[in-house]
């Protein structure tokens, strides 16, 4: 599995010897940055998602953390030969990034290029939420380097929208949408959530017909998921919520594949569709199981071999990072804390090498285009169907998979039944697919 060295290249990412391509060896040589900003107006009463509200009152000491921590990261993942390591893409994820100020924002992307090697193309995001948008602001976040915006729209029904919790109305949305335009955005994601109670199939076509009008280059479609310790988990709970059925789901979810279909964006992972060249490169880098560094507030990484996490409090975010800080300065940090990326770390784990084929496969099989067979042998030493023919035998008898040339990848019923496939990936022990 060593670096190819300039002979015959194919398009999956391996070298025609079955080693990795120049561009896929320069990918895992690189990382995506997450900037976490876990700060909200107002709790939805779905969300489980690391994020508060009230505690805006802790955004400057949080965005001086977080900005020492993105110096402190980037020194500890500088490359061998002691450069900084290349970043292709930066995503400021939440809570709701769109409460902190241009010149926050401004700041915390001065860090990262100092930091890292930015590319110079490199996809910048920046999640948004409607309500807390206008003009001018929208006008000095561009001229930060920002230059995608995901807003979180989730419904065109008004009634829904409160039901959620949600503090934006349909109007707003559309106020913001045109807005970000005039900002020169030309890339905007819209997420949506479908099946929630009581909505009907006509209500999330209109849903769905009014964000087309909007013509977004992206958009995110989501089932709801009643989270445990949420409003809605105790609603469920306790009867007073009835969740939509599988039926009416799977009925929202083929109405959305047909619709955007026709529209003229493609799907390429089970919740995102796109039009040409507006695919997430961000959230490919998951999906691709390959490096990212995530900073701030319960954040996680995978880098250089291991998982780490955050500490998730922002109170507790702050106090670490300074603790950190002060150690690093004193000159306390052990050998062993180097290969950590970053300063408020609470959770390192390694990960072994049947953890992370089966990753590679669980995430990769959430795209159309599914796994890369010669690009998965090349980075792990092992076939596809060496470690999982056994596991996937009943789900390719279902038809759920299948293989199409040098890829696998699920059927138009598998992305349906995609967590029936997904469940035999992992490994029962690590020991059961390491070999
Ligand atoms: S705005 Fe987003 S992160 Fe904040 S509470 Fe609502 S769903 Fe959660």
């Amino acid at each position: 599995m060593g670096r190819p060295t300039g002979e015959k290249r194919d398009d999956n990412g391996t070298a025609g010897d079955g080693s990795l391509s120049d561009a896929l060896a320069a990918e895992l040589e690189s990382v995506s940055l997450y900037l976490h900003v876990p700060f909200c107006h107002a709790k939805c009463h779905y969300c489980d998602f690391n994020s508060y509200a009230g505690m805006l009152g802790q955004r400057e000491a949080y965005v001086d953390a977080l900005a020492r921590e993105i110096r402190l990261a980037g020194q500890r993942a500088r490359r061998a030969d002691g450069t900084p390591r290349r970043c292709r893409t930066i995503f400021f994820g939440g809570g709701t990034p769109s409460l902190l100020t241009a010149a926050q924002v401004e700041g915390l992307l001065r860090e990262a290029r100092t930091a890292f090697a930015i590319d110079a193309d490199a996809e910048i995001t920046l999640e948004a939420n409607p309500g807390t948008l206008e003009y001018g602001r929208l006008d000095a976040l561009r001229a930060t380097g920002v230059n995608r915006l995901s807003m979180g729209a989730q419904s065109f029904d008004a009634g829904l929208l409160r039901w959620m919790g949600r503090i934006h109305s349909p109007e707003e949305i559309e106020t913001a949408f045109a807005a970000a335009r005039q900002a020169g955005f030309t890339s905007i994601n819209l997420d949506f959530i479908f099946a929630l109670p009581n909505q009907s199939l006509s209500t999330w076509a209109d849903t769905l017909e009014r964000a087309l009008m909007l013509g977004p280059e992206h958009l995110s479609l989501y089932s709801l998921i009643v989270e445990e310790g949420t409003p809605l988990f105790s609603w469920v709970r306790d009867g007073r919520v009835i969740p939509a059925d599988d039926d009416t789901a799977a009925d929202m979810y083929e109405h959305a594949m047909e619709r955007l279909a026709r529209a003229g964006y493609g799907q390429y992972e089970i919740s995102n569709w796109a039009l040409p060249g507006h695919e997430c490169r961000h959230n490919l880098t998951y999906w691709r199981n390959l490096p990212y560094i995530g900073l701030g507030a319960g954040a996680h990484s995978c880098f250089a071999g291991h998982r780490f996490a955050e500490a998730r409090p922002i109170a507790g975010y702050i106090a670490k990072m300074r603790a950190s800080l002060a150690a690093n300065e004193a000159g306390e940090v052990g050998a062993e804390a180097i290969v950590l990326p970053a300063g408020a770390i609470v959770e390192d784990e390694v990960v072994s090498s049947a953890m992370a084929m089966a990753e590679t496969a669980m995430l990769g099989l959430r795209l159309n285009v599914g796994v890369s067979r010669s690009e998965f042998a090349a980075r792990y030493g092992r076939t596809f169907e060496q470690v999982f023919d056994e596991r996937l035998a009943d789900i390719r008898d279902l038809g759920l998979i299948e293989t199409v040339g040098d890829r696998i990848r699920l059927t138009e019923h598998g992305r349906l039944l995609g967590n029936e496939v997904f469940a035999r990936l992992l490994p029962d022990e690590p020991a059961a697919i390491a070999g």
